[in-house]
């Protein structure tokens, strides 16, 4: 994105304004920010599901606001929404993992191929002829999330993608982005509104008042202070605990920012009890 700025129909106040971003194949990113700041209009310019109206976006080289090139940016680029139930279409479960594949025209062999291997990977097989509409929220957003990767995107972007979800659910969705970042081939942009699923991005981006006004690690993140209070963002739960048991005397390393983190830092030959 070079020098972007989106305004929305006769708005008075652009949505986005100045963004200058560069991101790398195989990035794992984390957004946040509060409500209203831009975070989705971010992701929207990313998938070409609007166009800037000031500066540009390329993706892969294709230029958005190019109508020509709505179609190669959207195979490259997946966009996963708040809501499945805005994404969710078909009447059966294997076949909403088929539909995207065949709007990209896919042949019928390697869609069932695909649909297959996506059952497999994503634990789908039991509900594979359930309607999407009646499953879990969790189950639906492992559907939504599933179809749109059936399609190989290069790219991958989450829009709160268990914001609606109870915990189980959000449990269920963990584990498959857990899976995802591992997956160094895939680009990976997740806005979230849960601290504690920052820390497991490398670089976060905050969004203030249609400004990207931070890029850096989630540790640079977390050690600032009032500005993390003016953009309203709280810490990891996990961080606060690990201050806590650092100032009970615990050795816990600085920078813990997981669940994950803490229980290695207390594990049997670590840390532990100063
Ligand atoms: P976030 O995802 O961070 O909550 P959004 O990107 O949804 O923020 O919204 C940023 C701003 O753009 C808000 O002021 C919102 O009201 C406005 N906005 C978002 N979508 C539209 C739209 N389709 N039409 C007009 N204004 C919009
Ligand atoms: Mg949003």
């Amino acid at each position: 994105m070079s020098d972007v700025t989106l305004t929305y129909g006769s708005s008075a106040t652009p949505a986005l304004r100045g963004v200058d971003l560069t991101i790398e194949a195989g990035e794992a990113i984390a957004v946040v920010g509060p409500s209203g700041s831009g975070k989705t209009s971010l992701l929207r310019l990313m998938n070409a599901l609007v166009v800037p109206t000031g500066g540009r976006v390329t993706v892969d080289g294709l230029v958005t606001s190019d109508e020509s090139n709505v179609w190669d940016v959207r195979r490259r680029v997946g966009l996963i929404f708040q809501n499945p139930d805005n994404q969710l279409v078909s009447t059966t479960v294997e076949r909403e993992l088929a539909f995207g594949m065949e709007n990209l025209g896919l042949a019928p062999p390697e869609i069932r191929e695909r649909v297959e291997e996506a059952l497999v990977r994503f634990r789908l097989q039991s509900l594979r002829h359930r309607a999407p509409h009646r499953l879990s929220g969790g189950e639906k957003q492992r559907v939504a999330i599933a179809a749109v990767l059936a399609m190989r995107p290069a790219c991958l972007l989450l829009d709160e993608p268990t914001s609606l979800l109870d915990a189980a659910g959000r449990r269920e969705v963990w584990r498959m982005l857990e899976e995802l970042r591992t997956d160094s081939s895939k680009t990976v942009v997740h806005v979230t509104q849960f601290p504690d699923e920052i820390g497991l991005s490398s670089r976060v981006l905050v969004v203030f008042e249609g400004q990207v006004v931070f890029d850096s690690t989630p540790e640079r993140l977390f050690e600032l202070d009032e500005e993390l209070s003016r953009w309203c963002l709280r810490r990891p739960a996990a961080m606060d605990i690990a201050r806590e048991l650092r100032d009970a005397g615990y050795a816990i390393p600085k920078g813990v920012s997981t669940l994950d983190g803490l229980v290695d830092a207390l594990a049997p030959g670590h840390g532990g009890a100063a």
